[in-house]
């Protein structure tokens, strides 16, 4: 049987308890980065995953879904990436078998198929203690442990704005999860909604598909995907002050969407934004402030939204130059620096009529919300410090 479906019951007792000294939960990046990690200091760890190793890439998001950071972004604890096309953008399911095979090659002991319920600290034992949290699973063992880590995905639980309910019942509307591909929708023209990088693959890929496509957006970053011959993501490990960028608010000192904002056009031909949309024919909307049955009222925002991610595609393209002359590393210049194309970018007015305009699908590509596990558990990663090993956590 293969590692990553091996099913581990020797420590079992009979009423159905176990100990390990490390429980992870949740076989993503981040839990099977961090059993890896434990396994090479010669810890023990056991992951706990509710469904397949991977599950969130290989089942829970659209067919055609492409990792922006690219395949060099995907690293775990002693295994870098070794293929010959590290900027290549790999889809969910490439990336859950990239998963179950470090899985299995490192012998990590992943328990699939098992839910936690939930996860008890025990209230008096000490910071030494062997036992300190008890594991329920759903199946109803129980797991104690001395170390627990929470990997259960940051953005796992979908979130659609309460306005959605002011909608028509006659316009079919889903949350990006629940989105797979355009022939799974029904005839007729998609308002997509949220221009963070689902909103912009699902748009492009609805556009390609021959949709008329309209694509609300709101406040949101863009950044190249490569700039002078290196990867975002080397330039985020070599360059410090571009990860405070990537922490940092929007220009303004206003909220923006979290996450590395990247993306790669659905032909993997170039990146993605809200400029080469409109230049893909992609209508761009202003953001949904209020509906109506079958009428949304926008903000008259796309020229500024738009002005304003190309402004800080532009900080992190400046901010790239100027560290690397500061410091004199080499690396070959791009001239002219890529851009935000703005050329095709209007703005649209204030209301959508869904009908006038041949809609018939709304989804919703508002983020999710963040996920919770009934306990608390201590950060993988200390504030400030730059998570190690595995990809950034990216949000929609
Ligand atoms: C559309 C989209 C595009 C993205 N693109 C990128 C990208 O390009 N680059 C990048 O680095 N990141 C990207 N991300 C973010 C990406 O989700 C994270 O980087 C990565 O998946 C985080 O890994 P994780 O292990 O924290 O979470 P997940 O991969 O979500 O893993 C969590 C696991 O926990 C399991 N689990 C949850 N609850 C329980 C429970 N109660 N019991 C047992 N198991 C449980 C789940 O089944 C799941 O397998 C993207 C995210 C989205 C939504």
């Amino acid at each position: 049987m293969a590692a990553d479906q091996r099913v581990e019951h020797e420590n079992e007792d009979e009423q159905g308890y176990e100990y390990v000294e490390t429980v992870v939960i949740g076989a993503g990046q981040q839990g099977c980065g961090a059993a890896g990690a434990l396994q090479e200091r010669g810890r023990e760890a056991l992951v706990l995953e509710r469904g397949e190793i991977g599950q969130a890439w290989a089942h829970e998001r659209w067919d055609s879904l492409l990792i922006g950071s690219g395949n060099q972004s995907v690293r775990f604890p002693g295994s870098d990436y070794d293929g010959d096309d590290p900027y290549g953008c790999p889809s969910g399911p490439e990336l859950a078998r990239v998963l179950r095979r470090y899985a299995a090659e490192r012998g990590l002991r992943v328990r699939q198929h098992t839910a936690v319920r939930k996860v008890e600290c025990l209230p008096d034992a000490s910071e030494h203690a062997d036992e300190r949290f008890r594991t329920h699973l759903a199946s109803g063992g129980v797991v104690g442990s001395r170390n627990l880590v929470a990997a259960v995905g940051g953005y796992a639980a979908p979130r659609t704005p309460a306005l959605a309910a002011d909608v028509a019942r006659s316009f079919h509307q889903l949350h990006s999860r629940d989105y797979r591909n355009p022939g799974a929708l029904p005839d007729g023209a998609v308002l997509v909604v949220g221009a963070g990088i689902s909103g912009q693959q699902i748009a492009d890929e609805l556009a390609a598909s021959g949709r008329r496509t309209f694509l609300s957006v709101g406040r949101h970053r863009a950044w190249p995907r490569r700039y002078r011959r290196r990867g975002i993501q080397e330039w985020l490990q070599a360059l410090p002050p571009l990860y405070e960028e990537f922490g940092a608010a929007g220009g303004d000192g206003g909220p923006v969407l979290p996450g590395l904002p990247v993306t790669a056009v659905n032909d993997r031909t170039g990146d993605l934004n809200v400029g080469v949309l409109a230049a893909r024919g992609v209508t761009l909307v202003g953001s949904v402030r209020a509906a109506d049955g079958g009428t949304l009222l926008l903000k008259d925002n796309v020229v500024a939204t738009a002005a304003e991610s190309a402004r800080s595609f532009r900080r992190a393209v400046d901010l790239i130059d100027t560290v690397l002359r500061e410091r004199g590393f080499a690396a070959p210049e791009e001239n002219p620096a890529p851009a935000v194309p703005l050329d095709g970018v209007s703005d649209f007015g204030e209301t959508l009529d869904l009908a006038r305009h041949g809609i018939t699908t709304l989804v919703w590509c508002a983020g999710p919300s963040r996920h919770r596990v009934g306990t608390r558990a201590k950060r993988a990663v200390p504030p400030g410090r730059r998570p190690g090993g595995t990809a950034l956590n990216y949000p929609t």
